[in-house]
């Protein structure tokens, strides 16, 4: 597996985002240090695994949780913005509200 650098990773956030009608958190150092993130987990586990979230010891086990994740759309129709506030709802960017903290729903606490 190729090795990726924040730029990539900067690149593969900003597509999806543009992909999904999502905006990256205006937060740039924030978000810097998520996509720092998930550039290692990339280095570390050849996967995108989200950088809020520990891995369960494979691909296969952490496949709702690979960025963007599973539960990401309805948490960002729901509360505006994703469990690590990577991703936002526009409209909910534009609002200037801070994101807060939400439930995660990978373990169905949601
Ligand atoms: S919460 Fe989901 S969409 Fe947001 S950074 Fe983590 S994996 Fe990506």
């Amino acid at each position: 597996m190729a090795e990726k650098d924040l730029e990539a990773t900067s690149h593969f956030a900003d597509m999806v985002a543009a992909k999904q009608g999502w905006v990256l958190n205006p937060d740039t150092e924030f978000t810097s240090s998520l996509l720092e993130g998930l550039t290692i987990n990339w280095n570390r586990y050849g996967y995108f695994l989200c950088p809020c979230r520990d891995t369960e010891g494979s691909a296969s086990a952490d496949r709702s949780v690979i960025c963007p994740c599973s539960f990401a759309k309805a948490d960002i129709q729901e509360h505006g913005h994703c469990f690590c506030a990577l991703y936002l709802r526009p409209d909910f960017a534009a609002s200037g509200k801070s994101p807060i903290g939400i439930p995660d729903r990978r373990y169905g606490t949601a």
